[in-house]
């Protein structure tokens, strides 16, 4: 009796070969050194508990072809894209006209003097709630200090506060949203950056202030060329909803160009 069945051979989609080729993946047979091409799958019986289970590989043109030849099968189209069901609901969510992720945070002193940074975060029936303590404030450092040690922290997750801090005797609140929701970033352009670095990495830079950590995401390691980096970059951009105000501008080996946030492309439409 076969312990598989169910075999099924589908190419991948064009910018799934792509970006296999940009991060240097190779066919999943054996040390074939191929180009994945080709998605296989089949189930199979895993365990004395006979559970059906299944697997897919990635694999080249020459192992695809000799994968359905094999079993006697059609290679089929690409899968149809799906969106991940998280990016779908936090798109849903964050689409509504109006919907501001606000954090209310709040800086207090304990009773030994140390000072802590509590967030609530609520929005469209979202709701998270963290204590640090601020190792940057020293013990019974006033309030003002504490406030900007806050700032500073608050910055790294690209938070700000919206109006004034509220005083009390030993703490502080203030209402936060993302800087590109408040102005004067809500009206600044984005620097985008592509570039290699030192690793041999390819990588996106996305900047909206010195003062807040940089958007990096990974173009690819292999095959590349600055154009073709450029071509993923420019990919990745839109299908994130980004808006790009121009084209590239070219010196040396870095591109570079200004764009908005999909919030900000939002508020601006
Ligand atoms: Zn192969």
């Amino acid at each position: 009796m076969s312990r598989t069945w169910g075999h099924q051979i589908r190419r991948l989609a064009d910018h799934v070969v792509d970006r296999a080729d940009r991060f240097g993946h190779t066919c999943a047979t054996g040390k074939c050194q191929g180009l994945p091409i080709h998605a296989v799958q089949w189930n199979y019986i895993t365990g004395r508990g006979g559970r059906a289970s299944y697997t897919t590989r990635h694999v080249c043109d020459d192992h695809g072809a000799k994968f359905a030849a094999k079993h006697n099968l059609t290679i089929g189209d690409p899968e149809p894209e799906r969106q991940h069901p998280v990016a779908t609901a936090m798109q849903a969510m964050t689409s509504v006209p109006g919907f501001e992720p606000r954090r209310r945070v709040r800086v207090h002193r304990t009773a030994a003097g140390q000072w802590y940074l509590e967030q609530h975060a609520t929005g469209a029936g979202m709701f998270s709630h963290g204590s640090r303590w601020m190792a940057g404030a020293p013990t019974r450092a006033p309030m003002n200090q504490a406030i900007a040690e806050a700032e500073l922290l608050l910055a790294q997750l690209t938070l700000v506060p919206v109006g004034e801090w509220t005083l009390g005797a030993a703490e502080a609140t203030v209402e936060t949203a993302p800087a590109y929701h408040v102005e004067p970033w809500a009206s600044r352009r984005w620097l985008m950056r592509v570039a290699c670095n030192d690793r041999g990495m390819w990588q996106l830079h996305q900047v909206l202030d010195t003062r807040f950590p940089p958007i990096v995401t990974d173009l690819g390691n292999h095959n590349m060329t600055l154009d073709r980096a450029i071509g993923a970059a420019g990919e990745h951009i839109t299908n994130c909803g980004w808006f790009l105000d121009d084209a590239w501008i070219v010196t040396d080996d870095v591109a570079e160009q200004t764009g908005l946030h999909p919030d900000q492309a939002r508020s601006v439409s």
